[in-house]
């Protein structure tokens, strides 16, 4: 593999297969050949976008022991972190979603976990949405669908949702890796544009399985595709198998964008860093209330960032960032 071959073949707006994408995620991680693959995922990113990244922002309905048991996240009930379930009110969902549009977010995410009463969801959806400007762009991060509740969350005013086959899904978590796969077609059927990621990220992962993501990613003919490394939640089985490094994490989000096609704009991180934003990442999270990586409450008083500290990130990469309706949820299905 000749990793000046691979960068031409993408200079040429061509998609790398899976032998190439496992031949540029095998090399070291600080190499000069990845530093190369890395500016080119970005000068890629910056191309399609005009060098003008996005950022959205995600609030949560609820916290709860969740009996989906996704051992990577902190509301899995087999990891012990949340015993109750807290919900929080229609108004403080109203004014979380408010501020992040007077913020400047591009999209605001609304998300709850796996079991929170569908109806529910609904009715705080919609007073969400009366509540915000007709252009703001309302996504929503919740479970499993079938294709009748997926015309529903359209209906409330949704453009997209957020939906991901997770690294491992199946076996790391208690969802079924083909329901995962159904409810993102049945999301499209319904008109709904899906943004997903290859997630959570994690030392153990061998290269092959982050390429048959990356290619999985891109079948679905994504809103955005990108990177995300798993962050150990401190007491869980599964931090014991560590963390990657940003540096590793950067190299993942440049090589998926190398597998990517030039109709997805979006190339996603998270946690929001500088090496992922000069590795073509070109799109971070701000967060508020409940997060599946924090163990607080608030994730407003933990790792959650906010619009602006992403907007300051993106700005150290040398990114400006796009002002306005998100350009990665307007894409035709
Ligand atoms: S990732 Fe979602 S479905 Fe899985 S345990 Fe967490 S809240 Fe439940």
């Amino acid at each position: 593999m000749n990793v000046h071959d691979l960068i031409g073949k993408s200079g040429k707006g061509i998609p790398l297969s899976r032998p190439e994408l496992i031949g540029l995620l095998s090399l070291a991680p600080d190499s000069p050949e990845t530093y190369a693959v890395m500016a080119e995922a970005n000068r890629v990113s910056k191309e399609l976008t005009g060098n003008k990244a996005e950022v959205h922002a995600q609030l949560a309905l609820n916290l709860a022991p969740c009996p989906a048991d996704c051992r990577f996240c902190s509301f899995a009930r087999v990891n012990g972190v949340f015993r109750e379930e807290t919900r929080i009110t229609p108004e403080q969902a109203t004014a979380y979603a408010k501020q992040f549009e007077k913020d400047g977010a591009n999209a605001v995410y609304v998300m709850t976990t796996a079991r929170y009463p569908f109806g529910l969801f609904l009715e705080i959806s919609r007073e969400i949405r009366r509540n915000l400007k007709p252009e703001t762009v309302l996504i929503a991060n919740v479970g499993d669908q079938s294709l009748s509740n997926a015309r529903k969350i359209k209906d409330a005013g949704y453009t997209g949702v957020y939906h991901a086959l997770r690294l491992r899904e199946g076996v790391d978590s208690g969802l079924s890796p083909q329901k995962r796969k159904e409810s993102i077609l049945n999301f499209q059927e319904a008109g709904l544009l899906v943004g997903t990621c290859v997630e959570p990220i994690g030392p153990e992962h061998t290269n092959e399985e982050l390429a048959d993501l990356i290619l999985f990613t891109a079948s679905i003919n994504p809103a955005y595709s990108g990177a995300a490394r798993r962050i150990p939640i401190p007491g869980t089985e599964i931090s014991g198998r560590g963390a990657v490094t940003e540096l590793r994490m950067a190299q993942i989000v440049a090589v998926t964008r190398l597998g990517m096609p030039r109709t997805v704009l979006g190339n996603c991180t998270h946690e929001p860093c500088t090496l992922g934003g000069i590795a073509g990442a070109n799109l971070y999270w701000a967060e508020a209330g409940a997060n599946p990586r924090d163990v607080r409450e608030k994730t407003e008083e933990g790792r959650g960032e906010t619009v602006q500290s992403c907007r300051t990130i993106f700005s150290e990469c040398g990114w400006d960032v796009w002002r306005g309706r998100s350009r990665y949820f307007a894409n035709p299905i």
